[in-house]
């Protein structure tokens, strides 16, 4: 189904973002992530994000968007702890599929000097130097947008096992366009589209995060088991629903 047959009856009257995110989930729960996202422009377009680590499988989520809307913002998560290779591909695959307003965020001088001077707040609490360097940057800078769009898959395991295509939270609507592909599918569009992957790929990082806090993985592990490796945490923070008012301190990647 193309999105552009969503249905709503004409009297159906005005429609709260939770109501739109609840309809939009049921309507697009079976379509192609191409469609999802072109969804998600027609929405919210001049209101909209997408959010990309530039990671492992960014490439896939980025090049749709590339046909869908090149412009829209795209929210880079830079923590000041990326691989230097990681850096290297951001600017390379942004310049190669021509996305023109891809945004840096950077941890606040400020929180750092307070928080993490030495820059090794990673070694005691990484839920705080998580807090610090991605959660509180990407709270700022998706302030001003009504809806964005992430790159999580259900096969990724943990809490995203249950990853509706849209959801409504935080305030936000939230639009997962790859929740429902496999591995499988991502080679195989990655193949089609001839995309190139992230250099550590090859060297056995399948989720590539801050040098810190990611290892690479032996075969048969789970595609996230090199992140946070020998802790609890699997996630960063930036996707865990808070109450209003609530800081957010529990931590994964985009
Ligand atoms: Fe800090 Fe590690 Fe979180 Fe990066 S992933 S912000 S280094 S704790």
């Amino acid at each position: 189904m193309a999105y552009d047959n969503l249905t709503r009856p004409a009297d159906a009257g005005p429609e709260t973002a939770e109501q739109l995110a609840q309809r939009l989930d049921a309507e697009l729960r079976h379509v192609h992530p191409r469609e999802v996202l072109k969804a998600a422009v027609k929405f919210f377009d001049g209101r909209l994000a997408v959010v990309s680590s530039f990671g492992a499988e960014s490439a896939v989520l980025l090049h749709m968007l590339s046909e869908v809307k090149p412009d829209t913002p795209v929210l880079f998560l830079d923590t000041g702890m990326l691989f230097g290779q990681t850096l290297d591909y951001r600017k390379s695959l942004a310049a190669r599929l021509g996305l023109t307003d891809v945004r840096d965020l950077r941890p606040h001088y400020q929180d750092l000097a307070t928080g993490d001077p030495d820059a090794k707040l990673w070694q005691k609490d990484t839920d705080a130097c998580c807090h610090i360097r991605k959660v509180l940057p990407l709270d700022r800078a998706i302030e001003g947008f009504e809806a964005w769009v992430t790159g999580r898959k259900r096969f990724h395991g943990g809490d995203r096992l249950r990853l509706p295509v849209v959801e409504f939270t935080d305030g936000k609507v939230k639009f997962n366009p790859l929740a429902n592909w496999q591995k499988a599918d991502l080679d195989a569009y990655a193949a089609e589209h001839d995309l190139p992957a992230h250099p550590l790929v090859a060297q056995g990082f399948p989720s590539i995060g801050c040098w810190p806090c990611t290892q690479p993985v032996e075969a048969g592990e789970d595609v996230r088991a090199g992140r946070w490796k020998g802790q609890d945490k699997t996630e960063c923070g930036i996707h865990v629903a808070r109450a209003p008012g609530a800081v957010a301190n529990v931590g994964g990647d985009i």
